[in-house]
């Protein structure tokens, strides 16, 4: 629950009256935000690290969303008591859920346009990934901020023993295990990526085809093609639409979404690219090399 009173005052609440439209990678599922956007954050908990494959999630939270298109290509999954996630089944973008005691999680990647709102603060920032650090100076919380009344969410509980760096999906079906030295690490702005995980940036690890090994649920995989993409792919779990590593034999390697990892994998982002495409509520805090589009090769 929310205390009504702190939604007028203090930069956290910063409102946006527009109507806002978002869709997901392949297009078939599109959406209205309806109300305004507000309390726009990054959280860095576990499950939403693991459904957006991401460092952490980007969102605001409105009233209600309307499907515009698409609907039967929705899929949700209750990823804590009562909290479902959305996702589309054909190329596992995030989706905007329905209300929770009152407001609607947008994924701000999946928007078609600059809504006007900016992040304005972190959130769960106790279950941040250890190769993330935070460079930027907004408010950072460790569960949720003052003036959200929700009781805290444990940490989403480990199945798997300790050993070579581990992952899996959010639901647990999935699970992976990276054997060997990662080659990189690094982000990716491009509208593709943005849309995929509905975040400002997809951060990946790029590791030699041999060094990953799928442990579980194999099977459980949905991959999506951008038609009109040379590589572009998107992995994902089908019954919890987390992202999940992907094998490219053309290029001779796997890209691993680094947040679908549960153990720190000992590398670090160490560039971004497509910094071109942006996200437009997106700020770079950090001083590592940014190409304008694809790495040099
Ligand atoms: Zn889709
Ligand atoms: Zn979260
Ligand atoms: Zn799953």
């Amino acid at each position: 629950m929310m205390a009504g009173e702190a939604c007028h005052n203090g930069p956290l609440y910063l409102r946006v009256m527009t109507t806002q439209r978002g869709s997901c990678l392949c297009g078939e599922v599109a959406y209205e935000v309806e109300g305004a956007l507000e309390h726009t954050h990054h959280c860095h908990c576990t499950y939403c690290r693991k459904s957006h494959g991401t460092p952490f999630a980007t969102g605001s939270l409105a009233p209600a969303r309307r499907w515009l298109r698409g609907e039967q290509h929705v899929a949700r999954y209750e990823s804590s008591p009562g909290f479902f996630r959305f996702f589309c089944t054909r190329c596992g973008s995030a989706l905007p859920g329905d209300p929770v005691a009152g407001f609607t999680f947008i994924p701000l990647g999946t928007l078609d346009t600059d809504p006007g709102v900016r992040p304005a603060f972190h959130m769960f920032v106790a279950s941040k990934a250890p190769w993330w650090e935070i460079r930027d100076a907004l408010p950072a919380f460790n569960g949720f901020p003052p003036g959200i009344d929700a009781a805290p969410v444990a940490d989403r509980p480990l199945r798997d023993a300790p050993g070579a760096t581990r992952g899996s999906c959010l639901c647990g079906a999935v699970a992976f295990r990276i054997e060997g030295k990662p080659i990189l690490a690094r982000s990716c702005h491009c509208g593709r990526c943005r849309k995929a995980r509905g975040t400002a940036f997809a951060t990946n690890m790029l590791v030699p085809i041999d060094a990953l090994r799928f442990t579980r649920g194999e099977g459980e995989l949905a991959s999506y093609k951008v038609p009109e993409a040379k590589f572009y792919t998107q992995v994902f779990c089908r019954t919890c639409g987390a992202k999940l590593p992907r094998i490219d034999p053309g290029r001779g390697f796997a890209i691993v979404p680094l947040g679908s990892l549960d153990d720190d994998p000992g590398v670090r982002p160490s560039e971004h690219i497509w910094v071109g495409s942006k996200a437009p509520w997106d700020e770079i805090h950090d001083d590592l090399p940014r190409h304008e589009a694809a790495p040099p090769a």
